[in-house]
């Protein structure tokens, strides 16, 4: 490691601890605390992620890392102090949020997201791509699921950090988390590597389904044997459990998820009208197209099986069409 981005990562621990005893045990720390409480987040949890709490100040970062002999250009390149040219001066980054540490997948601590309090905008704000910071290569909660990644033989995947966060409390250890942005090719090689299931479990509004959708061909794309897990009402996985509790997330979500294409029918069919001709139509033909892309046979067969059941529709007539569909995808 160069010597620039050990110092960064060692003035990110630094920061890591002293946002967490500003949350924990000081007075300007309470409301984050109580707010941090109120949505279900315990001490335990607080503990384990080290959460903290960023000061309502403009430089007590910089003071405080200036004072143990951090450059302004290190700090600076770390993402956490942003100079204003307009008063020719430093800033802190991040100012009354509550502070996430991110860690890469040794432990080192490369960054930080902060969450407003309240309805403030942004609601996440990240540090930015720095040399010890890649969005599209980092998976929060990475360091800690390795282990059981590897023992479960799967991943489950989610949008937020506070989704992670309450999945690991609810007892699904081998959790992960993007960094709010789109899955990307070094995340897959990352899975890849220690395991070949992926459950996606994104949440189930209208955005998050659609991520879900894009993850999951990605995912398959790749050779991912893929499943997905949905809620009702279009809640998250962190709503879900505060609303249903633990046990329920557990049974009724993570061990009631979808296999790819049953997912994939789900999906489809949102918003669409079968008793309506030329939408039934349509459906079918989406999800003889999905039927085409399964390398399995069987798999093929079940679910054109399915379709013709379904709708009532003579299985040769289904497999020729998906055969056409095939060859005309190639
Ligand atoms: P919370 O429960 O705290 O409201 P969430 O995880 O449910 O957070 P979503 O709006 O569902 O928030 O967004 C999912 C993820 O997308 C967040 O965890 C965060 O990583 C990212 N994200 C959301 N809003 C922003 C934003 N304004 N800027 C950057 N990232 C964001
Ligand atoms: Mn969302
Ligand atoms: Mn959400
Ligand atoms: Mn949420």
């Amino acid at each position: 490691i160069p010597e620039a981005s050990r110092q960064m990562m060692e003035a990110h621990d630094l920061l890591k601890k002293f946002y967490h005893h500003l949350l924990v045990n000081t007075k300007e720390g309470q409301e984050a605390l109580e707010y941090l409480l109120g949505r279900g987040f315990t001490s335990e949890t607080i503990e384990k992620f080290q959460i903290g709490y960023a000061l309502d100040s403009w430089d007590f970062v910089y003071k405080f890392l200036t004072k143990r002999g951090y450059t302004d250009d290190i700090l600076e390149k770390a993402g956490l102090i942003i100079f204003r040219d307009r008063d020719e001066k430093y800033f802190d980054r991040f100012r009354n949020r509550v502070m996430f540490p991110i860690m890469d997948h040794q432990g080192n601590t490369i960054a930080f997201s902060g969450r407003a309090l309240g309805d403030d905008e942004p609601k996440y704000l990240n540090s930015p791509e720095t040399p010890i910071f890649n969005k599209s290569q980092v998976l929060y909660n990475f360091n800690n699921a390795r282990p059981h990644i590897r023992k479960k033989e799967q991943v489950v995947l989610f949008e937020g950090f506070a989704d992670c966060i309450s999945a690991v409390r609810a007892g699904v250890e081998n959790a992960v988390a993007t960094m709010g942005t789109a899955l990307t090719d070094l995340h897959l090689k990352l899975i890849k590597r220690n395991t070949d299931h992926v459950l996606i479990c994104y949440d189930s509004d209208s955005a998050g389904l659609a991520a879900a959708n894009r993850a999951a061909n990605m995912l398959a794309e790749a050779g991912f044997q893929v499943k997905a897990s949905v809620m009702p009402d279009g809640l998250d996985p962190d709503d879900y459990i505060k609303k249903y509790g633990e046990k329920s997330f557990i049974s009724d979500v993570i061990g009631s998820s979808l296999t790819y294409m049953a997912f994939k029918m789900q999906y489809l069919r949102k918003g669409k009208n079968l008793n309506n001709e030329g939408e039934r139509i349509h459906y079918i033909e989406e999800v003889l197209s999905e039927i085409s892309h399964l390398p399995n046979a069987v798999e093929r067969d079940h679910y054109l099986r399915q379709l013709s059941s379904e709708f009532s529709l003579s299985l040769d007539a289904l497999e020729q069409q998906q055969r056409k569909i095939f060859f005309a995808e190639k």
